[in-house]
């Protein structure tokens, strides 16, 4: 056992779209793995299946040994953290009650003290942020409180959706080793969606390329530079080499 999440041969379809194709990932234990692909090639719907946001048309997904399909959607919510792609963070709900949201809902003891708890661990003052309305908020402060919102019961488990994608390079360079930190001292196993490679190599332990609803590779950075098994990873690296 050990894997902390497990899809095995996992589809979706929405109409004629095949969003997720027999896809099988496992993240063990405390790994960070990186979903990596285009637009359109399924990485949201498969983190989405993780926390049952998406139920799948086949296939089996576990979380800590329990098939999903089976276990209580709120229950699982507070084992999984999850920090959407925009965010989610509740705009007309100050910082403070939108990071309280999911303690409260699981009916955990004083949901306030772990909203300010989480706060201070993505270093956000709770002092000077819990009152704010998100709009008051740079795109970096949202993007902590967001991340701040989906540690605040505590989980074992994240899902992070494209969580430091529409920020400047500085801004994002300093959620990157927050985050690494925050993975160091919660040794929080994480699932992060990112279509930078570079993001991906820098935070991940593996990458998982996506590509049209299929996996097409999963492997360590190293290992995915030096033995591209298809030919979209070879295209995606050397697209990426060109950017930089
Ligand atoms: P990614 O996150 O990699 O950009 P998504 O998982 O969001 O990709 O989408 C995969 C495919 O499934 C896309 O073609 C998208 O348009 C389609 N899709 C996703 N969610 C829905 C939905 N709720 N209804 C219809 N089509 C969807
Ligand atoms: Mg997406």
């Amino acid at each position: 056992m050990g894997a902390a999440l497990a899809a095995r041969e996992v589809s979706k379809r929405y109409g004629a779209i095949v969003a997720l194709d027999r896809v099988s990932l496992e993240v063990r234990q405390g790994e960070c793995v990186a979903l990596i692909g285009e637009s359109g090639s399924g990485k949201t719907t498969l983190l989405r299946c993780f926390n049952r946001l998406t139920d799948p048309d086949a296939g089996v997904v576990v979380v800590q040994g329990d098939d999903v399909s089976a276990s209580d959607p709120v229950d699982l919510r507070r084992r999984v953290g999850y920090v959407p792609q925009d965010g989610g963070l509740l705009p007309h709900w100050p910082i403070g009650r939108n990071v309280a949201l999911v303690p409260w809902l699981r009916g955990m003891n004083d949901p306030p003290a772990l909203a300010d708890q989480a706060l201070r661990l993505v270093g956000l003052d709770p002092a000077a942020m819990a009152n704010r309305w998100p709009r008051e908020l740079s795109g970096g402060q949202r993007q902590r409180a967001a991340v701040a919102r989906a540690l605040a019961a505590r989980p074992d488990i994240v899902l992070l959706d494209e969580p430091f994608g529409a920020l400047d390079a500085i801004t994002r360079a300093d959620l990157q080793s927050t985050f690494l930190e925050l993975r160091r001292e919660l040794a929080l196993t994480a699932l992060l969606v990112t279509h930078d490679l570079a993001e991906a190599c820098l935070l991940a332990d593996r990458i998982a390329v996506m590509h049209q609803g299929r996996l097409e590779q999963v492997a360590p950075p190293g290992e995915l530079r030096e033995a591209p098994a298809t030919a979209y990873v070879r295209t995606l690296l050397a697209r990426a080499r060109v950017v930089g």
